[in-house]
């Protein structure tokens, strides 16, 4: 069986990237390894009165450009070997899009749904009591990922706060807006992906009015990538979440609003099916079947691992936008680059969630804020440029747009480590 160890994928892209880019081998030997890795139990008391102890993870990967940076992630399948791969994952989006943050992420393996709010904002609280000495706003600056809110990053930064005695908001972002959060900041993810898209649609001569999109997972990343596209004039014929999905069976294009609503009342998107939708026009789908349909764009918003050798071979999308970490394992890649399908890679094209959280982070530390056409016209700038040097990259080293985001952000990384010294 394929190796599906996100930390193993990697450190192939990384050894892959280094071989063409010629990146030097002390560096190379650096960005194998984690700075640190920092595990943790943590007790919550149940609400049936029990105590549960969870495990908790923080893996600070590098900070050679900056403090650390990355979500946490609340998941039933969240390992040390996944925190550690998103981990080196962030630390190669920050110098892709080139932001003064280095790589992190931390996680607890729990199944979030099951727990009551009163619960969750314990372990929220708790995961903060086991870390916050490791933390900061000049330190490491933890953000909402899969099964983390506003809302948690709200009791985040509150319980940071009282153990230190100070109001930092700059620790955390992805914050509440009434507790620094940034305007704009919600949907930056889903905008920095349009962002990419409308750049790569430019240099493959595509029309957005003509273009068919699927998009699985339709949580933070993948609803407001799906509202977003629609608004540009994208058709989205297809959505899935964790139970499946709907297809539009005319691929007229759907309302990414429609479908939240129908998930919001009915539990679930392939439950909007027959209630909210016409079911004489729409078809239920499984995630596998989504990922296979006939579009032009597939957007794989969900977990990592969503697309690997086993079905890479049914994809007949010819672009497929990673919008969620390590989406694309490195044999999928390989096989995808093959049948001349583009990769819009993870490291580029999800990098507006940190581009937002780098905003948020700046109007923190400088107590001044932004409005929201700032916001958004740094962010189209950010992405642009990070565009750029990317296909910039991919022309001079002649390969595909993955290989080359690493080969910018290893140079990158490269150079702040030589320039402070090892
Ligand atoms: P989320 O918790 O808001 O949503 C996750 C969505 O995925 C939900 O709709 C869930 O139902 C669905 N899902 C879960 N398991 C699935 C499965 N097996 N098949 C299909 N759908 C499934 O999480 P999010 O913040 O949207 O994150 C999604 C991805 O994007 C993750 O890989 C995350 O690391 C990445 N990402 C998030 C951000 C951000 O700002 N939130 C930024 C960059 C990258």
């Amino acid at each position: 069986m394929a190796n599906q160890n996100p930390f193993h994928h990697a450190l192939q892209q990384l050894e892959h990237a280094a071989t063409l880019g010629k990146i030097p081998a002390d560096v190379l030997e650096i960005l194998k390894r984690p700075q640190r890795i920092i595990e943790v139990s943590i007790p919550v008391r149940m609400d049936d009165g029990t105590v549960k102890v969870f495990e908790g993870y923080r893996v600070q990967y590098n900070d050679a450009r900056g403090p650390f940076k990355g979500g946490i992630r609340f998941h039933p399948k969240t390992n040390l070997a996944e925190v550690k791969a998103l981990a080196f994952w962030m630390a190669i989006k920050c110098a892709t899009v080139d932001i003064p943050f280095g790589g992190g992420k931390g996680g607890v393996t729990v199944d979030a749904k099951s727990l009551s709010p009163r619960e969750l904002e314990a372990l929220s609280r708790g995961w903060v009591k086991s870390l916050y000495k490791n933390i900061g706003p000049e330190v490491d600056v933890p953000a909402p990922d899969v099964y983390t809110t506003p809302q948690i990053m709200g009791w985040m930064v509150d319980e940071y706060s009282k153990l230190t005695g100070k109001w930092q908001p700059g620790t955390f972002t992805g914050k509440p807006l009434t507790i620094g959060g940034a305007l704009g900041r919600e949907y930056s993810t889903g905008l920095g992906g349009l962002f990419v898209l409308n750049q790569l649609m430019g240099k493959l001569k595509k029309k957005p009015s003509q273009t068919t999109v699927a998009v699985q997972g339709y949580g933070n990343v993948g609803y407001f990538m799906a509202k977003l596209l629609h608004e540009a004039g994208y058709k989205v014929v297809a959505a899935s979440d964790s139970h499946g999905g709907i297809m539009d069976v005319a691929k007229k294009g759907m309302d990414p609003d429609v479908i939240m609503k129908g998930k919001k009342e009915h539990g679930g998107i392939t439950a909007t099916y027959g209630n909210v939708t016409d079911a004489k026009k729409y078809r239920a789908v499984t995630n596998e079947q989504l990922l296979a349909l006939s579009v032009d764009v597939l957007v794989p918003a969900a977990l990592e691992n969503a697309i690997t050798e086993k079905n890479a071979g049914k994809i007949k999308a010819s672009i497929v936008l990673e919008m969620s970490n390590g989406g694309v394992t490195p044999d999928a890649d390989a096989k995808l680059h093959r049948k001349n399908i583009v990769v819009a890679p993870d490291i580029l094209a999800n990098a507006g969630g940190v581009a937002g959280s780098y905003f948020e982070w700046v109007q923190n530390i400088t107590n001044s804020y932004w409005t929201e056409k700032k916001f958004t016209t740094e962010l189209k700038e950010t992405m642009e440029r990070a565009f750029d040097a990317v296909w910039k990259a991919h022309d001079t080293y002649g390969t595909d747009l993955r290989t080359a985001a690493w080969i910018v952000a290893t140079k990158r990384i490269g150079d702040a480590i030589t320039a402070r010294g090892i």
